[in-house]
């Protein structure tokens, strides 16, 4: 599979199928946390990066061939970049609601809401979690590093005509990263602007996983606490995934850890979280796996971090790396 990657346990949103419509890195923005990479494409131009008719015929393969569709919460789509540059996003999920009664999420950066036909095709979806880090464009800049088509004015009225428009479920997640968009400033601006906008939920992250840049640090939870306290509305801090009875890591695990691993570095407890295994196979396999030269790690911020041998050489900025 090109396009489809899990299911992975999310921690929003329980056990999703991952939906890649732009496998190579091709995003607006260019954030300094970005666990995907560098970008291959830096762009504002909606097109069909990759052939919707693939990216369709993987979805029907697996809600036909595989039982596990039956076990899946939801279908989430994605990119390794921003998925609403592509322009089959709303063909795609109407064929997945003309084909299940699973609920779709589609995860954003935002940046195109103020386009008319993005929030048309994204109303078919049952819940948009969109990006706003900043609500200051000093810092919006500083955090997200936008391409020069992007225009700071166009992401807040897009995000709140889109909120007017849109029925199902709106989770507006702001990314804190340590000095760069936490200010007293910052704050204020945000919790002036994010009654505006009226999202179901505002959910607090920060850096977790290995960023672009190495001066991209994590807010600690009690400045996450502190700052959930200031903002109005519904806010929580993105905690981890439930604990549950997990399964033991084989062989036939190998492939799914590659395609996560593909799309972003992980921890082996991200890997027990998002294919629900549990630590000790989990991590002899990761050793198994570095062993044969599939996977490498790496060390940041004192944790290790697996990717796979191929994009460590292209998607990662160079840290402590090690085979
Ligand atoms: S974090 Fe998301 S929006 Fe930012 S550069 Fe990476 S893919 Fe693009």
């Amino acid at each position: 599979m090109k396009y489809l990657f899990g299911p992975v346990n999310s921690r929003r949103l329980g056990l999703s199928l991952g939906i890649d419509l732009i496998p190579d890195k091709t995003c607006n923005f260019n954030c300094i946390y970005c666990e995907v990479g560098p970008n291959v494409h830096f762009t504002c131009e909606r097109k069909e990066y990759s052939p919707t008719d693939d990216i369709i015929s993987e979805i029907d393969f697996f809600l036909e061939n595989e039982n596990k569709s039956k076990s899946i919460d939801v279908f989430t789509i994605t990119a390794s970049g921003e998925p609403t540059l592509h322009s089959g996003l709303g063909q795609v999920i109407s064929h997945i609601k003309d084909k299940s009664s699973l609920p779709v999420a589609v995860l954003t950066n935002g940046s195109l809401l103020f386009q008319k036909d993005v929030r048309l095709e994204l109303q078919q979806a049952d819940i948009v979690i969109p990006s706003l880090d900043a609500a200051l464009e000093k810092s919006f800049r500083r955090i997200n590093r936008p391409a020069p088509c992007v225009k700071f004015s166009d992401i807040i009225d897009g995000l709140c005509l889109f909120s007017q428009e849109f029925s199902g479920r709106l989770w507006l997640e702001i990314l804190i990263a340590k000095n760069i968009n936490d200010s007293d400033e910052d704050i204020q601006t945000l919790k002036k602007i994010l009654p505006r906008i009226n999202a179901n939920r505002i959910q607090l992250n920060t850096v977790a996983r290995p960023p672009l840049e190495s001066f991209a640090a994590p807010a600690t939870a009690d400045e996450l606490q502190a700052i959930a306290q200031r903002l109005p509305g519904k806010v929580e801090i993105i905690a981890d995934f439930s604990k549950r009875q997990r399964g033991v890591a084989g062989s036939a695990e190998r492939t799914k850890i590659i395609e996560i691993l593909q799309r972003r570095p992980c921890t082996t407890s991200d890997i027990c979280e998002a294919l629900d295994l549990d630590g000790e196979s989990t991590a002899q396999l990761l050793e198994d796996m570095q062993e044969t030269g599939e996977i490498v790690h790496m060390v940041h911020q004192g944790k290790k971090y697996y990717q796979t041998a191929h994009t460590s050489q292209t998607a990662i900025p160079p840290l402590q790396s090690a085979k």
